[in-house]
């Protein structure tokens, strides 16, 4: 099986996700996605506003059409109050997972960009394969910049309209591939629906019908 790891905050899981994980999973033969709404963010002080059995709930309303996508909750809340970190998260994943299972780590071009300060970055890019959505306000050529010391490019990228290939190498000789979905384009925030919502406004097309009754059952945000 070839399985796509996608954690975020989902505050409230939004119509720009699904988009994203359904175009990782057309280009890149992904037998499924798995959704993991993480306790606490490490880069996110203000940390969420939706408790996290209601990320969880939005989530499982949200991928309910979809098939392939599924939810996890290896990101829950940790027992001893500190943050998750993804590097911790997705060797758990690998740890549970066959030898001949592919695994890949699914996040947005702003996620990406701030690598440099995610715990054990110069490891996490060599644990699985990442798979990087364009989003609007993010420079793509500022990819390879984005790489901590010590990962280089073993060779120049390979590029198609839909998926753009970098092969990546550090100095213990290990390879990995981070492929990025270029002409994505989703103007798409949960930062934005969280104010608009605040504000007393319809959240409008950005949000799957279910997840925005449940807001409004729930009086989220
Ligand atoms: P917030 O506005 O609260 O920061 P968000 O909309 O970025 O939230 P998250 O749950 O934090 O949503 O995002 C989870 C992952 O999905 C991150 O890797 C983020 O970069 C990515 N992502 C979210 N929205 C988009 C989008 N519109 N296009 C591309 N990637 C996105």
């Amino acid at each position: 099986m070839r399985i796509a790891f996608f954690g975020g905050t989902f505050d409230p899981p939004h119509c720009g996700h699904l988009k994203i994980a359904e175009a990782a999973a057309a280009r890149l033969h992904l037998d499924r996605v798995l959704f993991a709404p993480v306790g606490q963010q490490p880069l996110k002080h203000d940390g969420p506003t939706a408790h996290f059995a209601d990320r969880v709930a939005m989530v499982r309303l949200a991928i309910a059409p979809y098939p392939a996508f599924g939810l996890s909750t290896l990101d829950a809340p940790r027992p001893d109050g500190k943050p998750n970190y993804t590097i911790d998260t997705l060797l758990r994943l690998k740890a549970s997972l066959s030898a001949d299972d592919e695994m890949f780590c699914l996040v947005g071009a702003d996620s990406f960009l701030t690598l440099q300060h995610w715990y054990r970055a110069v490891e996490i890019l060599f644990v699985c394969n990442f798979i990087v959505a364009g989003r609007p306000g993010t420079h793509l050529d500022e990819i390879s910049t984005a790489l901590p010391a010590g990962i280089t490019l073993s060779g120049p990228p390979e590029i198609s309209s839909e998926v753009v290939r970098f092969h990546l190498q550090n100095t213990r000789a290990q390879h990995s591939v981070l492929y990025l979905l270029p002409d994505l384009h989703e103007d798409i925030s949960a930062t934005r629906i969280r104010t608009a919502l605040a504000e007393g406004e319809q959240a409008g097309q950005v949000l799957p019908s279910s997840v925005a009754d449940y807001i409004h059952q729930h009086g989220l945000y």
